[in-house]
Order: C-alpha cells, then structure tokens, then sequence
C-alpha cells in the first residue's frame, strides 16, 4: 500500500490529481493554504494502488508517493 502526501503550500486547487486518479483517494479539502487555495486531501488512502499519476499529472509539485 502507498501513502500520498499533499503539500498544502504548494496546491493550487487546479484538481487535475482528483480527475486523474482512477480510483477517487483525493477530493478537494475545506482547508485554505495561505494562498486561499482549497488544497486536495487524500480522502480514500485505503483505495490508493501507489501508481503515481496524480503526482505525474500535478503540474507544481505538490504530490509525493511514498512506497
Ligand atoms: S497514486 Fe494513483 S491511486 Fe494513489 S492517489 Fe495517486 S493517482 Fe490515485
Ligand atoms: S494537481 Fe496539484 S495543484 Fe492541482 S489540485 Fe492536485 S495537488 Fe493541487
């Protein structure tokens, strides 16, 4: 099993992550970064099959996958 780690400070509420991952471990929060971005949270990490898309897809970086 992977664990996703969103860096708040560096999501930009764009949610191409939430649309890429097949299997919906990540949804928007209701939490604001000091940008007033709702940075995405991993909701379903128990679903997450550690296949690195939404870190390949997010375009600042904010995504990391631990293995
Ligand atoms: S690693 Fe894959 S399954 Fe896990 S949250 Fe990212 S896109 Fe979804
Ligand atoms: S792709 Fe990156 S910047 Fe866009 S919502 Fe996901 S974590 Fe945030």
């Amino acid at each position: 099993m992977a664990e996703v780690k969103v860096v708040a400070e560096r999501c930009k509420s764009c949610g191409y992550c939430i649309k890429f991952c097949k299997k919906n471990v990540l949804a928007f929060g209701k939490k604001v970064n000091s940008k007033g971005y709702e940075y995405v949270e991993p909701v379903h990490m128990e679903d997450c099959v550690g296949c690195c898309s939404c870190a390949r897809i997010c375009p600042d970086g904010a995504i990391e996958i631990y293995k």
